[in-house]
């Protein structure tokens, strides 16, 4: 039969699954001799059990029985004993932490008799009748679901009647009355007596500790999270201890290093005469701990003592929980403390010095995405900013610019050039222009989920959200903030996407040192590089000694791979050409679309020909002696032609002033040919190569001579050539027979020799699924994730990310958007399949991948383990890629 019960001595740390994080940690300290107080850990085991039978397990009782009693005998009182009573929490406790579970009730083994007991034992009426009066209050509202706004309506009746407005003016007496009134409205919503019997009270206490784990907060954040549903809670049942007992009593948290910087030292929250969550609850002001010293020094060394004792033990930084009853120091909770960014890096740099960890252990406590949040520009430490109000910090960043209220004007004012804040209550598909062209994005409604977080995330926008103390009134043109301030549309406000703080006016705007530093301006070893920069240099040097993965930058121009190139990234994984055909180079695509004839046709390529050559040269240079993957043109013609609308107005404008414009009209109707209902399914990439004779064998002769070019110049250019949307083995040979052609015919006309893979992206389920055929006529893949994410989920992602993600993600049908972190169990598969295909068709294929995903880190954890050599991501996030495929490898 399971053990279903353990005493806090029976467990530790490496139990988490089966105790839960704090049970584990209980179980830990009481190990290390830390003056905990007795209790037992009821499993998560027994939670499954009860949740898949709705009844406790057999056995369960008589083993409670048991670990019961040696917890009396330890305290030498019983449960609930009427002349001394052992009082006890109920507190629940997950693998993981998790919002909406139920909250712990404390003071259980109270009732009619033993309230007496306490009363005398401590010499104190009025705490005994307050603790009774809370464990009523906390038992209905937790135990028995009764809303809460019964009791408090009750308490604010008595106080009322007394005429104060303070808790602690209430004395014994009320708190009595209060217990008569609460007992009466526990009776009311129940349909019986407040529960007695103390044994009853705890196992009921126990019973809704479990029902708990379906609540429908917990169900959600599981979810999102995507935290397993069957993994169940664990309860702890801890004998009590009062920090309220008078002034030599009272209640802290701690950490043993500051969270926000890293620096070690002394750093929490006391307050005297004080239970449970009242320290946090702000009810009265917190002392810092340092005023411990003064007043009560023994339990103050004591304290020190006890944290650099788990900080060696756990080799890290913990937070702690303790409480003291008159004079006695115990320890309630520990666990591993979460930190900002900042310190993360910091402190593994400070453990390693110390040699509590080793670098591989450092790299894998800090995160790529604590990386990013260090890389945003932020507003300067030293500047003033008047605080207008808070919201939600649903993207980060710094953004300062003018208010206005509709996206239209956003979109006129910033194409004058002018920096803007979209300011609405919430955002709809409506406003996504407006959001594109904004700086910054604020609203006072929606959370970090609302379609304006959501959409703004998947810019790289920065946004504010729900700030609900601010009221946006978008008819009256005016945000009025809770000080009184009015601003009007047009005045400067900056927001500040990393705190959810929004400034009246502007905040001068800082770049982070961290990119300085990676930027190379500057040096770690320097005196004024700060522990910062240095713990981030030391950190990414062993990441990068650390992993396999290669690392490359998705980069259109030299000034990107430049950029990138100082960033890290050991290559170009994707340089699009689809800006090539933009600007003045329109009426050559425009050309190129009418041409009538062969020759008309030529003339029109060979105009771009040269163009498109001295952008790779570009490009190439930028990179020498480093691989540079060229994409062949992948959108559809007709993104380069004169939208539709505005063509035939003019044709019509024109015939109506009785001209002939003939171009134009010629024009219209290749425009209306072109037209197509979903264009991400059309006539694209591969199929364009194929459809419009030598427009992909102009780009890959643009690719040779400037390869060639740079060869005779004595340089290293390393280009590859890699075809889009190749959905099955024949479209991919075909342009892979014209292209080797061009090569070979460069190659003689320059006199070098020219040898430079061709390959393809898998960007179509079918292209993975046949990946085995595809490798025979591929000498490497790259992954689109994009596009492979979109014909995989049936998404198209500019429709879909506006209109109903945000509800996706409230729903918890998804945590995360699949297209900021790849969907493993799904496109992943298709991936995995294609690697496996792949190289048994081709051993030592090179495989990469191009498109976002390369930059997030979850997505580059399962590159790693899928066996890709590469990750290609913008040039920013190449440093995040870089750590975290350091992180996968030092994990092992
Ligand atoms: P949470 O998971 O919300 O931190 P806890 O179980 O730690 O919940 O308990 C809530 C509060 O009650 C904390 O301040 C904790 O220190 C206090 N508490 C829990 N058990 C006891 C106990 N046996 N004696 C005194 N205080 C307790
Ligand atoms: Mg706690
Ligand atoms: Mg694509």
């Amino acid at each position: 039969m399971p053990k279903y019960v353990y005493e806090f001595a029976e467990g530790s740390k490496d139990l988490k699954d089966l105790l839960g994080g704090k049970g584990a940690n209980l179980a830990e300290m009481t190990n290390l001799g830390l003056p905990v107080p007795p209790g037992f850990t009821i499993t998560t085991e027994t939670c499954r059990y009860f949740l898949a039978h709705d009844a406790m397990p057999e056995g369960l009782d008589a083993e409670v029985d048991a670990k019961l009693s040696a917890l009396e005998r330890a305290m030498g009182k019983r449960l609930g004993q009427p002349d001394d009573p052992l009082l006890v929490s109920v507190r629940s406790g997950a693998k993981f932490s998790m919002p909406g579970m139920m909250e712990t009730v404390l003071n259980i083994g109270l009732n009619d008799d033993s309230v007496h007991g306490l009363a005398a034992q401590s010499g104190d009426e009025r705490f005994a009748w307050d603790s009774y009066r809370r464990l009523i209050q906390m038992f209905g509202k937790t135990v028995q679901g009764i809303g809460g706004e019964s009791f408090d309506d009750a308490f604010e009746e008595v106080k009322r009647q007394k005429g104060v407005t303070d808790d602690l003016q209430l004395d014994a007496a009320d708190h009595r009355k209060l217990v008569d009134l609460f007992k009466g409205i526990v009776a009311e919503h129940t349909g019986r007596e407040f529960p007695c019997d103390p044994r009853e009270q705890m196992d009921l206490a126990v019973r809704a500790v479990f029902g708990s784990w379906n609540a429908p907060r917990a169900v959600l954040y599981r979810r999102q999270e995507r935290i397993p549903v069957d993994l169940g809670t664990a309860v702890n049942v801890c004998a009590m201890v009062f920090g309220n007992m008078g002034m030599d009593s009272g209640t802290g948290v701690a950490f043993t290093r500051d969270p926000a910087s890293g620096r070690q030292g002394v750093y929490g929250d006391y307050l005297q005469n004080a239970q449970g969550e009242d320290v946090v609850a702000g009810i009265r002001n917190t002392v810092p701990l340092a005023e411990l010293e003064r007043l009560d020094p023994a339990s103050h060394r004591e304290l020190l003592s006890i944290m650099e004792k788990l900080e060696t033990h756990y080799r890290d930084l913990c937070d702690i929980e303790f409480t003291i009853e008159r004079g006695k120091l115990w320890m309630l909770q520990t666990r591993v403390g979460k930190r900002t960014a900042a310190a993360a890096f910091c402190i593994a740099d400070q453990l390693v010095d110390q040699g509590m960890i080793t670098l591989d252990e450092a790299v894998s406590r800090v995160t790529g995405d604590q990386l990013a949040q260090l890389m945003f520009p932020r507003f300067a430490d030293d500047a003033q900013g008047h605080l207008l109000g808070t919201g939600m910090n649903a993207s980060p960043g710094a953004a300062v610019g003018k208010v206005v209220f509709d996206s239209e004007t956003v979109v006129a004012r910033s194409r004058e050039g002018e920096d803007v804040i979209l300011c609405r209550r919430e955002t709809n598909p409506d406003d996504l222009e407006g959001m594109l062209s904004a700086a910054g994005i604020l609203t006072s409604r929606g959370g970090k989920t609302s379609h304006a977080a959501v959409v703004a995330r998947g810019m790289g926008k920065t946004c504010v959200c729900g700030a609900e103390e601010l009221d946006i009134d978008v008819k009256n043109r005016r945000i009025t903030a809770p000080g009184g301030e009015v601003v009007e549309e047009g005045d400067v406000i900056s927001i500040d996407g990393t705190s959810g703080c929004v400034y009246l006016g502007e905040v001068p705007v800082v770049a982070s040192p961290v990119v300085r530093y990676f930027e190379g301006e500057i040096d770690p070893a320097a005196g004024e590089a700060g522990d910062l920069v240095r713990a981030v240099d030391r950190l990414m040097r062993h990441a990068d000694a650390a992993r396999r993965l290669r690392v490359r930058a998705n980069a259109d121009n030299a000034q990107d791979a430049a950029r990138a190139r100082r960033m890290g990234a050991e290559g170009i994984g994707l340089c699009r050409t689809e800006h090539m055909f933009l600007g003045d180079r329109r009426r050559l695509v425009e050309r190129l679309v009418l041409a009538g004839t062969d020759a008309e046709q030529r003339e029109a390529l060979e105009g771009l020909l040269p163009l498109q050559r001295d952008d790779f040269a570009e490009a190439f240079a930028a990179m020498d002696g480093l691989p540079v993957t060229v994409r062949l043109l992948d959108p559809p013609l007709h993104e380069f032609l004169p939208d539709f609308t505005e063509l035939s107005v003019r044709v019509a404008l024109a015939e109506s002033r009785g001209e002939d414009p003939e171009d134009d009209r010629r024009l219209l109707k290749a425009v209306t040919r072109l037209h197509e209902q979903n264009p991400m399914m059309g006539l694209r990439g591969v199929r364009l190569g194929l459809l419009v004779p030598g427009l992909f064998t102009m780009q890959v002769r643009a690719i040779a001579q400037a390869a060639a070019q740079l060869l005779s110049e004595g340089r290293r250019p390393r280009p590859e050539v890699m075809i889009p949307l190749v959905a099955t083995v024949q479209e991919l040979e075909i342009i892979r027979e014209e292209s080797a052609g061009v090569v070979r015919e460069v190659a003689e006309e320059y006199g070098v020799e020219l040898d430079f893979p061709i390959g393809t992206m898998i960007e179509l389920p079918r292209a993975a699924l046949t990946a085995g055929q595809i490798a025979e006529s591929a000498a490497f893949f790259s992954f689109g994730t994009n596009d492979l994410t979109q014909t995989a989920w049936g998404f198209s992602r500019d429709d879909v990310e506006a209109s109903f993600f945000s509800a996706y993600l409230e729903k918890g049908v998804f945590g995360v958007s699949p297209f900021e972190s790849l969907d493993v169990e799904g496109v992943g598969r298709l991936i995995d399949i294609a690697v496996e295909e792949g190289r048994a068709a081709r051993p030592g294929i090179k495989l990469g991948v191009c498109g976002e995903h390369g930059g997030d880190p979850r997505s580059v954890h399962f590159f790693h383990r899928a066996g890709l050599d590469y990750v290609s991501c913008s040039p920013f996030r190449v440093p995040v890629a870089r750590l975290e495929a350091g992180r996968a490898a030092a994990r092992g």
